[in-house]
């Protein structure tokens, strides 16, 4: 004989439950009409090729690194659960619609990629973004209001989704943004918040020209480095370096340089220069990749410099 205060509670759990349902069916009857809205006359799945292929392995990587659940059932559970990943053809635009559904178009990865297939690690970085981006409106619920606000808390959750893996940070939301900008605002607004005081200052070009243009480290000593040397590459480091300063893991006995077994990435090189910590995710950020070159002492020093500098006035602060 159930005691009253049993049956309530398995009364609330009936509803409780009935009310999940309910909520999901509702979530995913408005994605769908919001799909219907969008392609009228449907749309065709790109097939599985050179291109799409990477896109999937980068979400199912995303998806396990953040603990998010893949399911072709009705999602129960918004904020943990996503369905696999749907890339079409012939649409320029990535968007989330609720309820689990992402639909990317296969004109939009070339956009992001500026050229028709992929060829570094940086590409992979970049379209992990946008994913990431697309998952976190759908995680929000955003899917009533993909616009304002709503945008920035896009761009925030990809900044912490993507610092999940061990190329994601600061350095792979620069690339990003250096490649494909049209939301300066939010852009700027999480730049902003990347300066790290006295240490790096970021800034996001012109209106007309956005970029991650300048990147300064500025040591004790007076010495202003432009980390920012055109390159991809620098602005990643320089982003990368930028984040382990906000973590307060910029140390010279994090500095290590250790093999390159990143199969899903393909940073160019058989070394990565990482900084390693227990603080982090995957136990290790990378900063670079190293692969014999004149580039490499120069990465080398620098980080060292940087890493040396950091101690030194981290010490001084704390001993104030
Ligand atoms: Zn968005």
């Amino acid at each position: 004989m159930l005691t009253p205060v049993r049956k309530i509670f398995i009364l609330t759990l009936a509803i409780a439950l009935v009310n999940s349902f309910a909520c999901a069916a509702s979530l995913e009857n408005h994605a769908a009409s919001l799909i219907k809205y969008r392609f009228p006359h449907g749309y065709e799945i790109a097939p599985l090729d050179d291109l799409t292929q990477p896109v999937y392995s980068l979400a199912n990587r995303l998806y396990q690194a953040n603990g998010i659940l893949v399911t072709d059932a009705l999602i129960t559970d918004y904020k943990k659960s996503t369905h696999p990943l749907v890339i079409i053809n012939d649409f320029n635009n990535a968007m989330a619609f609720g309820a689990g559904h992402i639909i990317i178009g296969t004109d939009y990865i070339k956009t992001l990629l500026g050229k028709n297939k992929f060829t570094n690690a940086f590409d992979y970085m970049t379209v992990e973004g946008t994913i990431s981006h697309e998952l976190t409106h759908n995680l929000k619920n955003h899917a009533n209001n993909m616009y304002g606000e709503n945008e920035l808390v896009a761009e925030r959750g990809a900044l912490e989704l993507m610092a999940k893996l061990p190329e994601g940070g600061y350095g792979s939301y620069l690339v990003r943004v250096h490649r494909r900008l049209n939301r300066p605002a939010e852009n700027n607004k999480i730049i902003k918040s990347m300066n790290t005081k006295g240490f790096i200052s970021i800034s996001l070009g012109t209106k007309t020209q956005p970029a991650a243009d300048t990147i300064y480290y500025y040591s004790a000593d007076g010495t202003k480095y432009n980390l920012n040397r055109g390159t991809e590459e620098s602005i990643y480091m320089a982003g990368q370096i930028a984040d382990c300063i906000a973590r307060g893991i910029m140390l010279p006995e994090n500095i290590a340089v250790i093999k390159n077994e990143l199969t899903e990435i393909p940073f160019a090189g058989d070394k990565l220069l990482v900084v390693k910590h227990n603080s982090l995710p995957n136990g290790y950020i990378i900063l670079t990749s190293l692969n014999g070159s004149a580039n490499d002492k120069e990465k080398l020093t620098l980080a060292a410099n940087i890493a040396r500098d950091y101690e030194k006035r981290t010490t001084l602060k704390n001993n104030k």
